[in-house]
């Protein structure tokens, strides 16, 4: 069955462009002009496999629905690629923040956001059946369909791309981990972004797991190590102690 795409976009020529463009490739789109549409759409059949999300639309923000679509749990790994006409890099960064997966600029080459959405499908399908539900390292706990993570029973509330960082993270522990590799896999190599990202969300990623955080080592020079085994006094019993 074709994946279905979810175009919110108030410039009617652009989601037309936008239509034809998926629909020769091969995807279903639906379209919506307004957040409120956009609400609506979430929550339809056929579901979305992708949101293509416009950050300026009549009625509510982008930034709005992003959150929205990574509150429900129905929709927590839905791809969000965020496409707007502001450039600034603040943009960029809110929307990394608030669980977008990619980012493209108004004036874009449809060519490119095609392979980006091929990109994001791609890797939400490898992502798909090799999941395992839930895993405990130490003090943390994390569910990988939910998209939750806990330390000491305590919830830490993720953007969708720490998420996948600390995902990526466990997944190779003990591995040394180059920032391009992690960049190339976290965000996916057509992202528009700097190793130096991968420096601010892995700090970021650490403060919100507090006495986690020190599982992820940095080796100066090289990347990131998320360690092999959680350190002997730091194990589940000891959660709780002061
Ligand atoms: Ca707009």
């Amino acid at each position: 069955m074709a994946e279905t795409i979810l175009i919110v976009e108030d410039e009617l020529d652009l989601a037309a462009t936008l239509e034809y463009r998926l629909g020769k490739d091969g995807y279903d789109t639906v379209t919506a002009a307004t957040g409120a549409e956009a609400l609506a759409a979430l929550q339809a059949e056929p579901r979305p496999d992708l949101v293509l999300l416009d950050l300026m639309l009549p009625d509510m923000s982008g930034m709005d629905i992003c959150r929205q679509i990574r509150r429900e749990e129905a929709t927590a790994n839905l791809p969000v690629i965020m496409v707007t006409a502001r450039a600034e890099e603040i943009d960029r960064v809110v929307g990394f923040e608030v669980g977008a997966d990619d980012y493209v600029c108004k004036p874009f080459s449809v060519r490119e956001l095609v392979l980006r959405v091929k990109a994001q499908l791609r890797r939400g399908r490898s992502g798909g059946p090799n999941r395992t539900p839930s895993v405990a390292f130490g003090r943390l706990k994390v569910n990988s369909e939910a998209h939750r993570a806990w330390v000491d029973g305590e919830e830490r509330p993720l953007t969708a791309l720490e998420f996948k960082l600390l995902e990526t993270f466990l997944a190779r522990r003990g591995r040394v981990q180059s920032r391009e590799r992690l960049l190339d896999d976290v965000w996916g190599i057509t992202a528009d972004v700097t190793t130096r990202t991968v420096d601010t969300h892995v700090k970021r990623l650490r403060q919100k797991l507090g006495p986690a955080g020190q599982y992820i080592e940095t080796l100066r020079g090289v990347g990131y190590r998320f360690c092999d085994e959680p350190p002997a006094r730091d194990t589940p019993a000891d959660a709780g102690a002061p």
